[in-house]
């Protein structure tokens, strides 16, 4: 099967995508109508995921007859997700087995993220403090700095170091109970209990904790009854000398509709705050990050891409991750201007510019800018021109005349017709639709990050 099904896959992808994503897979085994593939690294899983799953399905459901799922796998146990939170795992179905597991066991606090760690945590002039707060409160809970207030903008690492406190009790202490729970999960869990008439429960398993951290409690703003039940788990926590750790966007009393009581509980004990880091944190961290991932990055390519994302870790690593993707999926070499187009910082996402687009096109048709702008005839360019239309008229605003002058002063009845053509051919021209949205990705690829 997976012979017949990579056959048909190097028909219809480009010869990069094709050597690169599919060539390096294999089929793992097919059973139930589930066929898992087994991936070489969790970078490959994550792009076949993302952008050839349905070309996979389709294929494998043409040769077999009828619709398999398909899931991706990782070679060696490596199941590490190389990708951010949001960023493309919502798309990794999760084999049922998992889900029935998950739903079975009765906690209901969260797990903690492994890569959260101490070890993986850098510390610079923006965060110092603060890790050497979680340094002290993970040696000796319930002591010093209780609670402790973790705040800072968004992707600064507040959670990170709140867990690697979890992380460094739990390995340390095996018997303390570690309760790591976002305020909305608290919220959650609270009306559940209200609604199974169950509030005792509730207290009980709260109130349990050795160590609770309790992240994002921003959210609690303006919610009564958690701020309520929060104030009680807090002071019973607090008066049996248990350690709680609270992380916020902000300072306590710059949370709006917080009752007065809490906010003066938050800041009894250590306020600790992170600041965006600077360059050379930022370049460290980018370091860490790819050595734990394997990934040898020339150091100016590190200086480019920390130079252009100051203000948020997590978006500092996105870029790092978009750029892999990016020179291997095009078989580049790891250099600063290959990375030009990937990563500029991303503020929003413009529509692709006609330039772009024009040079996404004769790149890949092998035909040259001018000649899109000509009036040539010659088959292939007039071709590459209709694509090149078509897909201006999907990915920007303009005009049918305007687009009809990037195209070297077109009329715009051209561009009708070879949009309507390209429209037309699609039905029943599956390479057409294979190449346009390869096309796509690569121009979607070059504009968001403008
Ligand atoms: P926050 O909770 O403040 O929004 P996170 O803790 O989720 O931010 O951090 C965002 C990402 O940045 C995570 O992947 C985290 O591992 C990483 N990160 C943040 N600070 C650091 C640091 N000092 N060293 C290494 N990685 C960091
Ligand atoms: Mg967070």
């Amino acid at each position: 099967l997976w012979i017949q099904v990579l056959e048909r896959l190097q028909l219809e992808l480009s010869r990069p995508t094709f050597e690169t994503w599919i060539k390096t897979a294999s089929a793992e085994r097919l059973e139930n109508n589930c066929l898992v593939i087994l991936t070489p690294n969790p970078f490959a899983r994550n792009w076949l995921q993302k952008y050839y799953i349905n070309t996979i399905a389709r294929v494998v459901q043409d040769i077999l007859g009828h619709p398999v799922e398909i899931y991706f796998t990782v070679a060696q146990g490596d199941e590490i997700s190389f990708l951010n939170e949001g960023e493309l795992t919502q798309a990794v179905p999760i084999p049922n087995n998992i889900l029935e597991n998950a739903s079975k066991s009765k906690t209901i606090t969260s797990e903690l993220n492994y890569k959260y760690v101490f070890s993986r945590f850098v510390v610079g002039a923006n965060n110092r403090m603060a890790h050497a707060a979680s340094l002290a409160v993970a040696e000796s809970p319930g002591r010093e700095f209780n609670p402790l207030f973790l705040c800072g903008g968004v992707g600064l690492g507040k959670t990170h170091l709140m867990q690697a406190i979890g992380h460094y009790r739990r390995e340390n202490y095996s018997d303390s109970k570690i309760f790591y729970v976002s305020c909305e999960q608290f919220t959650n869990d609270l009306i559940t209990a209200i609604r199974n008439d169950n509030r005792q429960g509730f207290r009980e398993h709260y109130r349990a904790a050795d160590v609770l951290l309790v992240d994002d409690i921003q959210f609690i703003e303006g919610k009564e009854s958690t701020q309520e039940e929060f104030f009680h788990t807090f002071n019973t926590l607090y008066e049996a000398g248990k350690q709680v750790i609270i992380a916020s966007d902000r300072p306590p009393n710059q949370i709006p509709r917080l009752q007065e009581r809490l906010c003066s509980r938050f800041s009894m004990g250590l306020i600790a705050d992170i600041q965006a880091p600077d360059l050379e944190t930022r370049m460290a961290i980018l370091q860490k990050k790819a050595e734990y991932e394997n990934i040898i990055l020339p150091k100016d390519v590190i200086e480019y891409i920390a130079l252009n994302y100051t203000s948020n870790i997590r978006e500092l690593e996105g870029a790092l991750i978009r750029a892999v993707a990016y020179i291997s999926i095009w078989g580049l070499a790891m250099t600063v201007e290959n990375l030009v187009p990937v990563l500029q910082p991303k503020t929003e996402k413009l529509p692709a510019t006609p330039e772009a687009i024009l040079s996404v096109v004769a790149d890949a048709l092998n035909v040259s800018i001018e000649d899109l702008k000509s009036n040539s005839r010659r088959r292939e360019i007039s071709w590459a021109r209709q694509i090149g239309m078509y897909l201006m008229r999907q990915h920007t605003d303009l005009s049918l005349p305007r687009i009809g002058e990037v195209f070297g002063g077109k009329d715009h009845t051209t561009v009708i017709y070879s949009c309507d053509k390209i429209t037309q051919l699609q039905e029943s021209d599956r390479t057409l639709v294979q190449t346009l949205r390869q096309l796509s990705d690569r121009i979607n690829m070059t504009s968001s990050q403008k």
